[in-house]
């Protein structure tokens, strides 16, 4: 073994089509983690899989600085689907750089430095986005980061009031937190954040990088509460694998021209991969399927949780971004779905197991899911 930074699980996958995985003893598991919301639109869509072959043959690769079809099919479609009005478009290769990138861009935009960010939230490991993430335990042995960062109570309309002055750049919120267990905001506190922001001349950026292309039941979680941000960050499931991050901005926020870079921004392999992924997410209504899937999902847990009395706290989330608080811990709990049931699932902190499942899912695997759970919980 020469890979250092994972913990490695006892399972070797070697392959996998829609919600599940193989292993390369052949054991099949239902992805319900979607490994870690990336598999949006299940594996190895054959439509992506195609798009990204026939690209690969074309072109791999061309520097930003010379326009090619993919990139220019990407930037177009990226701000049609986006908010109204933050049609400015970043490519970069991760959700943390698509946040560097929105910080920079914010502090640049309004001449503040000042950044303010909730507890419990999440943004990514480099040294921005990490210093704007609440976790301790991912920042201490880093510091210093990139400091001018203050954390407000996720949800506290008052805190955040008193927060947002004329020094602020930007104020960073995750419409329903995700690596921080699973809380929706309320539509409210999102306007609230919007009026604030407005107000005070920063920037509201939202963090869509696990709650977009539809998986909270619109294509952007921020859609359902009717705000519009002025910064937008995506990645995770928007290329099916392919790394790629995008940062949406208002003009206001967009930057000239040379002022920020990457090599890899914008290849024309990833773009192939992320056209072909929004596309079968457009055309196949995807969000309005996650809304939908998600409340029966929802729905039959809580129904098994009361039906078996099972060690359950709380159920909650948005479409098919679910949380369930366990009452015991819940690496245990899916050490067992996926060892004696055969289905994968996330946690978001100690008590919580995380479902991010492919946006493709229909009922069938939410009830092997559920069936899953109450065999292990039961
Ligand atoms: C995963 C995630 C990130 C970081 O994305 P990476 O691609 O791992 O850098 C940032 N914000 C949120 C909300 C995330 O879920």
């Amino acid at each position: 073994m020469s890979g250092f930074v994972f913990s490695e699980k006892p399972v070797a996958i070697e392959s996998g089509e829609g919600p599940y995985l193989y292993a390369d003893d052949g054991t099949e598991y239902l992805d319900f983690g979607a490994s870690y919301a990336v598999a949006a639109v299940g594996h190895c869509h054959p439509k992506v899989v195609e798009a990204v072959q026939e690209q690969a043959a074309e072109l791999m690769y061309v520097q930003a600085s010379y326009p090619v079809a993919a990139r220019t099919e990407l930037y177009g479609k990226l701000a049609t689907l986006a908010p109204e009005g933050i049609d400015n478009v970043w490519l970069c290769n991760s959700g943390t750089e698509a946040n560097e990138a929105a910080m920079k861009f914010a502090r640049s935009a309004t001449g503040n430095s000042k950044i303010i960010a909730t507890k419990r939230g999440f943004h990514g490991r480099t040294l921005g986005a990490l210093a704007m993430t609440w976790k301790r335990k991912y920042k201490a042995p880093f510091e210093p980061l990139a400091g001018d960062v203050e954390f407000v109570s996720y949800g506290d309309e008052e805190e955040l009031a008193e927060a947002v002055d004329d020094e602020t750049a930007a104020v960073f919120l995750e419409p329903v937190q995700g690596e921080g267990g699973i809380h929706p905001a309320d539509p409210e506190y999102l306007r609230a954040a919007r009026d604030l922001t407005e107000e005070a001349g920063a920037a509201l950026a939202f963090d869509e990088i696990q709650t977009g292309v539809g998986r909270c039941g619109t294509l952007w979680a921020c859609e359902a509460a009717g705000v519009t941000p002025d910064v937008l960050t995506t990645a995770k499931g928007v290329a099916s694998g392919l790394p790629l991050g995008a940062t949406l901005c208002a003009d206001w926020i967009a930057e000239e021209p040379g002022d920020h870079g990457s090599t890899f921004s914008g290849g024309p392999v990833v773009c192939a991969a992320a056209n072909a992924t929004l596309d079968v997410i457009v055309e196949e209504d995807l969000p309005t399927h996650a809304g939908d899937l998600g409340g029966y999902l929802t729905e039959r847990v809580e129904e098994a949780a009361a039906a078996h009395d099972l060690p359950v706290r709380d159920v909650r989330g948005r479409g098919l971004m679910i949380g369930i608080e366990v009452k015991r811990g819940a690496n245990r709990v899916l050490r067992d779905l996926a060892l004696e049931e055969g289905v994968l699932a996330l946690p978001a902190g100690r008590s919580v197991v995380r479902l991010l499942p492919p946006l493709v899912v229909e009922e069938e695997h939410a009830d092997r899911f559920v069936d899953a759970l109450t065999g292990v919980l039961g």
